[in-house]
């Protein structure tokens, strides 16, 4: 089978179309065939080596497909059964192995590429925006990238739950997309200098919560945009690695919390998975939480993929098709 192989850490020329064998479904596992790829940051990070990974590695960490063959141990999957699963590596392939244990089975009425596209970035806003911090009705928010792949469907729940939410992003294009996905103000923060934005729009208070995934490039002036005892949850970094930091900082800016959450750790057990997931596609089934999957490009365009991701080229989800 093909699959998206990568023998060293370096930038998108690294990853090779490369034969490998199709995999073995060993005990508690599962064989999937793919029909959709999910295309997510971390993947960029595995490459690069900034989440070093064992080498040679077949990236990609999310795939939606059909259960091909099984293991012993594996109730209650069946062959056929449509799948889906995040946290496993080896999804840029044609077929996967995956532990039964992480793979949730799709409603009929989600298809493939929608849950490819609702695992990872769907299951991140609901745990960031449910969990994490808890946002109330009549809160103020502040999400960044909001026309990205978490970035809009955090818009979205954050709204649902009764905030105003204000959002950050770097062209006209994406402020229309951001404001499609609820943000009541949209600011663009190539042009104009976020903080002093955010203070003006909230009479000088600020926000309950900041969610911030663009880490290096806007960390520190995010702990300038919180009211008193807000919340930054530090989600991710697509711009680089936040510098060291201080805590003292949070005490003299206003007693603030600082999290840094994964989502590995909100779906770690069986429970919490097949919870978030099933709300997650639920909504998406009922049309509540809207995907925009941005690019659709095959499995051997991997390495443009990840050329526009980083380059700020893409909206909403990047999926790859086998
Ligand atoms: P996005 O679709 O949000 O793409 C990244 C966006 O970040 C870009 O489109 C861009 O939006 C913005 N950005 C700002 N500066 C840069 C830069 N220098 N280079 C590249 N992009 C930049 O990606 P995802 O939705 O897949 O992921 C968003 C972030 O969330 C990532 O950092 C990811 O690692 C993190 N994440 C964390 C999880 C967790 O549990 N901790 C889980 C899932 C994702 P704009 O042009 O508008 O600035």
């Amino acid at each position: 089978m093909k699959a998206i192989q990568i023998q060293k850490n370096g930038g998108p020329e690294v990853m090779a179309l490369t034969e490998v064998v199709v995999p073995e479904a060993a005990a508690g596992q599962a064989i999937v065939k793919l029909e959709a790829i999910g295309v997510n940051f971390i993947d960029v990070y595995q490459r690069s080596g900034l989440y070093p990974v064992e080498l040679p590695y077949v990236l990609g960490v999310e795939g939606a497909g059909t259960v091909d063959q099984l293991g012993p141990g594996v109730e209650p999957f069946r062959i056929g059964d449509r799948v889906a699963w995040v946290g496993v590596s080896g999804a840029y392939a044609e077929y996967a192995a995956v532990p039964a244990d992480k793979l949730v089975k799709l409603p009929e009425a989600v298809g493939f590429r929608d849950a490819a596209a609702a695992m990872l970035q769907g299951m991140t806003a609901h745990y960031l925006a449910v969990e994490t911090y808890p946002i109330k009705k009549g809160d103020a928010v502040l999400v960044h990238a909001a026309a990205g792949g978490v970035g809009q469907l955090l818009v979205q729940l954050a709204k649902r739950r009764g905030a105003r939410v204000l959002a950050t992003v770097s062209t006209e294009q994406k402020a229309e997309l951001a404001r499609k996905a609820g943000a009541d103000e949209v600011i663009l923060y190539s042009e104009k200098d976020f903080e002093s934005e955010v203070k003006a729009l909230t009479d000088g208070k600020g926000v309950n919560a900041v969610y911030d995934s663009v880490g290096q490039a806007t960390f520190l002036k995010s702990l300038e945009c919180l009211s008193l005892r807000g919340f930054l949850v530090s989600f991710g970094q697509s711009s680089g690695k936040i510098p060291d930091f201080d805590p003292a900082i949070l005490g003299r800016k206003g007693s603030l919390y600082l999290t840094r959450p994964s989502l590995f750790h909100y779906i770690a057990d069986r429970e919490s998975l097949e919870r978030r997931a099933s709300e997650v596609l639920d909504w998406v089934s009922k049309g509540e939480l809207r995907l925009h999957i941005g690019d659709t490009l095959r499995l051997s365009d991997a390495p443009d993929a990840h050329r526009r991701l980083e380059a700020r080229k893409t909206t909403g989800k990047v999926l790859l098709l086998p």
